[in-house]
């Protein structure tokens, strides 16, 4: 029985990849070591992240204006690290507020002593919709506006970005990073941890505008956007397997023909599960439809008790961790650029059969 893992992340890899891991583990390159032993201060080791750059920088069109960085600590640690790095003149914050991460973000600036505000915020309607931001609202008093790409906790996403904003637009894009063609202009700067869509827990991708990249030397050293791109991602040591393991992940989708060729694949994918959904009458889903997110599918039987059942027998049936968020509840199904179409297809017979005999 083939096993499809549905988990918000750490999340399924291109089987692909996990194959050339493994066939190269004990020996890089015929190095006689492995990745999970060599130094970063190596040829090997800086042609991996140099490579990896490029083939980021090729597949989203990154122009020279920006800078790409490999850092630790995972989204939550660039909700500290670009507050750090952006906030000038005691500015204060705008924030978009469209679910649990957007908030995760904005406490995380608050702890660390900065004025945030929130110009739109979809809490009151359950975060059912992506709040609008009044483009008419001045914005000269903030150091950037913040956002949140892809809710993934609530299952989301801002599908069009606003623009000609005169202030920095900073986008937390860890759920839907290389899964729907964005286009980076629109962005000064875009972080993703990479477990969602792009590799193994460990590393994040920053994506930072050149002219962003100020020096300070008050900001610990691991979070100095400055310092981390004047060493290429190497001021200490850096996640090598992780770092690695993206690189596979982005040679993988190049061969995939791209992100306009995946995002294709990504909402065939998504709306299967959705019309599914649509059409039952046992399975809801109360997003906006067109702010549904097309990576984190979140739905409910409406019953606490009826959604144990689902994720018991969907395991049986090889539809691993369909469990929504702790704070949330209901089932998710993550559909990860990883995610075969058969996968998909698989889940939909399961909740049918599991529909028949639940109803
Ligand atoms: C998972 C996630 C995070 C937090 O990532 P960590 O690597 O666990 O810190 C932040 N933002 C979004 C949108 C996420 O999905």
């Amino acid at each position: 029985m083939p096993i499809y893992n549905f988990s918000a992340g750490p999340a399924m890899l291109p089987p692909e990849v996990i194959t050339q891991i493994q066939a190269e583990l004990p020996s890089l390159a015929n190095s006689g070591m492995s990745i999970l032993e060599i130094s970063h201060r190596t040829k090997l080791f800086e042609n991996i992240l140099n490579t990896a750059k490029a083939d980021l920088r090729a597949l989203l069109n990154i122009s020279s204006d920006y800078e790409i960085l490999f850092m630790q600590g995972g989204g939550t640690a660039q909700f500290a690290a670009v507050p750090l790095n952006l906030v000038t003149h005691s500015k204060k914050i705008a924030f978009i507020d469209s679910g649990y991460w957007s908030m995760r973000a904005i406490q995380e600036a608050q702890t660390l002593g900065f004025t945030t505000a929130i110009l739109a915020s979809s809490q009151k309607q359950n975060y059912t919709n992506i709040p609008k931001l009044d483009i008419s609202t001045p914005l000269d008093d903030y150091a950037y506006l913040h956002l949140t790409t892809n809710s993934t906790i609530e299952g989301l996403s801002i599908h069009a970005i606003p623009n000609n904003l005169k202030i920095p637009l900073v986008a937390d894009m860890s759920s839907n990073f290389l899964a729907e063609p964005y286009n980076i202009n629109d962005f000064d700067l875009v972080y993703a941890g990479a477990q969602k869509n792009l590799g193994p827990a460990g590393v994040s991708v920053v994506i930072i505008k050149k002219r962003l990249l100020v020096s300070y030397s008050n900001i610990t050293s691991v979070m100095n956007y400055h310092l981390t791109a004047q060493k290429n991602s190497m001021f200490n040591t850096p996640p090598v397997f992780a770092i690695y393991t993206v690189g596979l992940v982005l040679k993988w989708l190049k061969a995939q023909g791209g992100v306009a060729a995946i995002y294709e694949k990504n909402l065939k994918k998504a709306q299967l599960l959705y019309q599914f959904i649509d059409n039952s009458k046992f399975y809801t889903n109360n997003i906006n439809k067109k702010d549904r997110s097309l990576t984190n599918i979140t739905f409910t039987t409406g019953s606490s008790s009826l959604d144990e059942k689902v994720i018991q027998a969907a395991t049986a049936a090889g539809c691993l961790n369909l469990k929504g968020h702790r704070s949330f509840g209901g089932l998710r199904a993550s559909l990860y650029n990883a995610m075969p179409l058969e996968g998909v297809l698989a889940l939909i017979d399961f909740l049918t059969t599991f529909e028949e005999n639940n109803r």
